[in-house]
C-alpha cells in the first residue's frame, strides 16, 4: 500500500496539539507503517522536501505575514488541509491577550519583538479552505488516531456535532450547572472529550469551541442567573469562540 505523505506543521501555538500525537507512543509504529511524515517539528529535524502532500495537519493560528505565506504554500501542496486544535479553529488562547500588542510582545521577547511584524491571531479558515476541523485544546489522542486512520483509508473521520452535555449525561455525572450552580459551558461546547472536566468535578471551560447551533442566549440566561455580570458572561462565552471579532 502506498504510504500517505503527511506533514504536521505549527504556526502561533504552544505545540500541545503536536505533543498529543507524539504521546500516542503505542501507536507510533503503526502510524509509521501507513504514513511518510515529511514534516513534524516536534518529532524530527529532517528538512521538509517541499513535495506534494496527501494531507497536512496544521496547529496554531496565523499572526505573522510569514505564517500566512507558508499557510498558502501548504494549501497549494496538500490535497487535504486539517485545522487541528482551538488555535487553528478560532485563534484559541492566543486571542486572550488584551492591551497593546507591541508592549505585550516586548514583555515576553524583549526589544527584538519590535523587529517582528505581528497582527491579531486569526483562524486558518480566514485565509484558506479547511477540509476538516478537529476541535480541542488540545484534541484528544483518540481524535488524532481516528483522523490518521481515516486519512490512511482515503477519507475523513466523522467527528461529534453535539454538545459536551450529551457525553456528560451519558457518564451520569452530577450536573455542575444545574445542580451545583457553577458556570459550566458544556451546553454550548462541542463534544469529543468525553466530558473530561465535569467527570473530574470541574466545569467545562469551553476549550473545544462552540457546538454547531449553540444556544448562547439560554446559556447566557443561566450564567446571569448564577450572579455573573453581563461582562463576565460575554468573556466566558468568547474565550474559545474566537478571533472572529478582530481583523488582521
Ligand atoms: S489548541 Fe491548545 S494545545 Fe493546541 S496549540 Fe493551541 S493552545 Fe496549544
Ligand atoms: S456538568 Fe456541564 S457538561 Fe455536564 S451536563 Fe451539566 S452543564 Fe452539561
Ligand atoms: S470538558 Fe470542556 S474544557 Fe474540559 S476538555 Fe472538554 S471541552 Fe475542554
Amino acid at each position: 500500500m502506498k504510504k500517505l505523505r503527511l506533514a504536521y506543521v505549527r504556526f502561533t501555538s504552544c505545540c500541545g496539539c503536536q505533543l498529543t500525537l507524539l504521546n500516542c507512543e503505542e501507536q507510533l509504529a503503526a502510524i509509521d507503517a501507513v504514513a511518510e511524515v515529511v514534516a513534524f517539528d516536534m518529532a524530527s529535524s529532517r528538512p521538509d522536501d517541499g513535495g506534494p502532500l496527501d494531507a497536512v495537519l496544521v496547529e496554531g493560528s496565523i499572526s505573522r505575514p510569514e505564517e500566512l505565506v507558508e499557510l498558502l504554500r501548504l494549501r497549494r501542496r496538500a490535497e487535504i488541509l486539517v485545522a487541528v486544535g482551538a488555535c487553528a479553529l478560532t485563534g484559541g488562547v492566543n486571542v486572550l491577550a488584551h492591551g497593546d500588542r507591541i508592549e505585550l510582545c516586548e514583555g515576553v521577547y524583549g526589544e527584538c519583538a519590535r523587529e517582528k511584524l505581528t497582527f491579531p491571531p486569526q483562524p486558518l479558515c480566514r485565509f484558506v479552505r479547511v477540509d476538516l476541523q478537529v476541535a480541542g485544546c488540545p484534541p484528544e489522542r483518540s481524535e488524532h488516531l481516528q483522523l490518521l486512520g481515516a486519512l490512511a483509508r482515503g477519507g475523513l473521520p466523522a467527528l461529534p456535532e453535539y454538545a459536551v452535555c450529551m457525553e456528560c449525561r451519558q457518564r451520569e455525572n452530577l450536573c455542575l450547572l444545574l445542580e451545583a450552580k457553577q458556570p459550566c459551558l458544556g451546553p454550548v461546547t462541542r463534544a469529543g472529550c468525553n466530558a473530561l472536566c465535569p467527570s473530574f468535578g470541574a466545569i467545562c471551560e469551553g476549550c473545544r469551541g462552540p457546538v454547531t447551533e449553540a444556544n448562547r442566549a439560554e446559556e447566557s440566561r443561566l450564567l446571569l442567573g448564577l450572579g455573573l455580570s453581563e461582562r463576565e458572561v460575554r468573556a466566558r462565552l468568547e474565550r474559545f469562540s474566537g478571533a472572529s471579532h478582530e481583523d488582521p
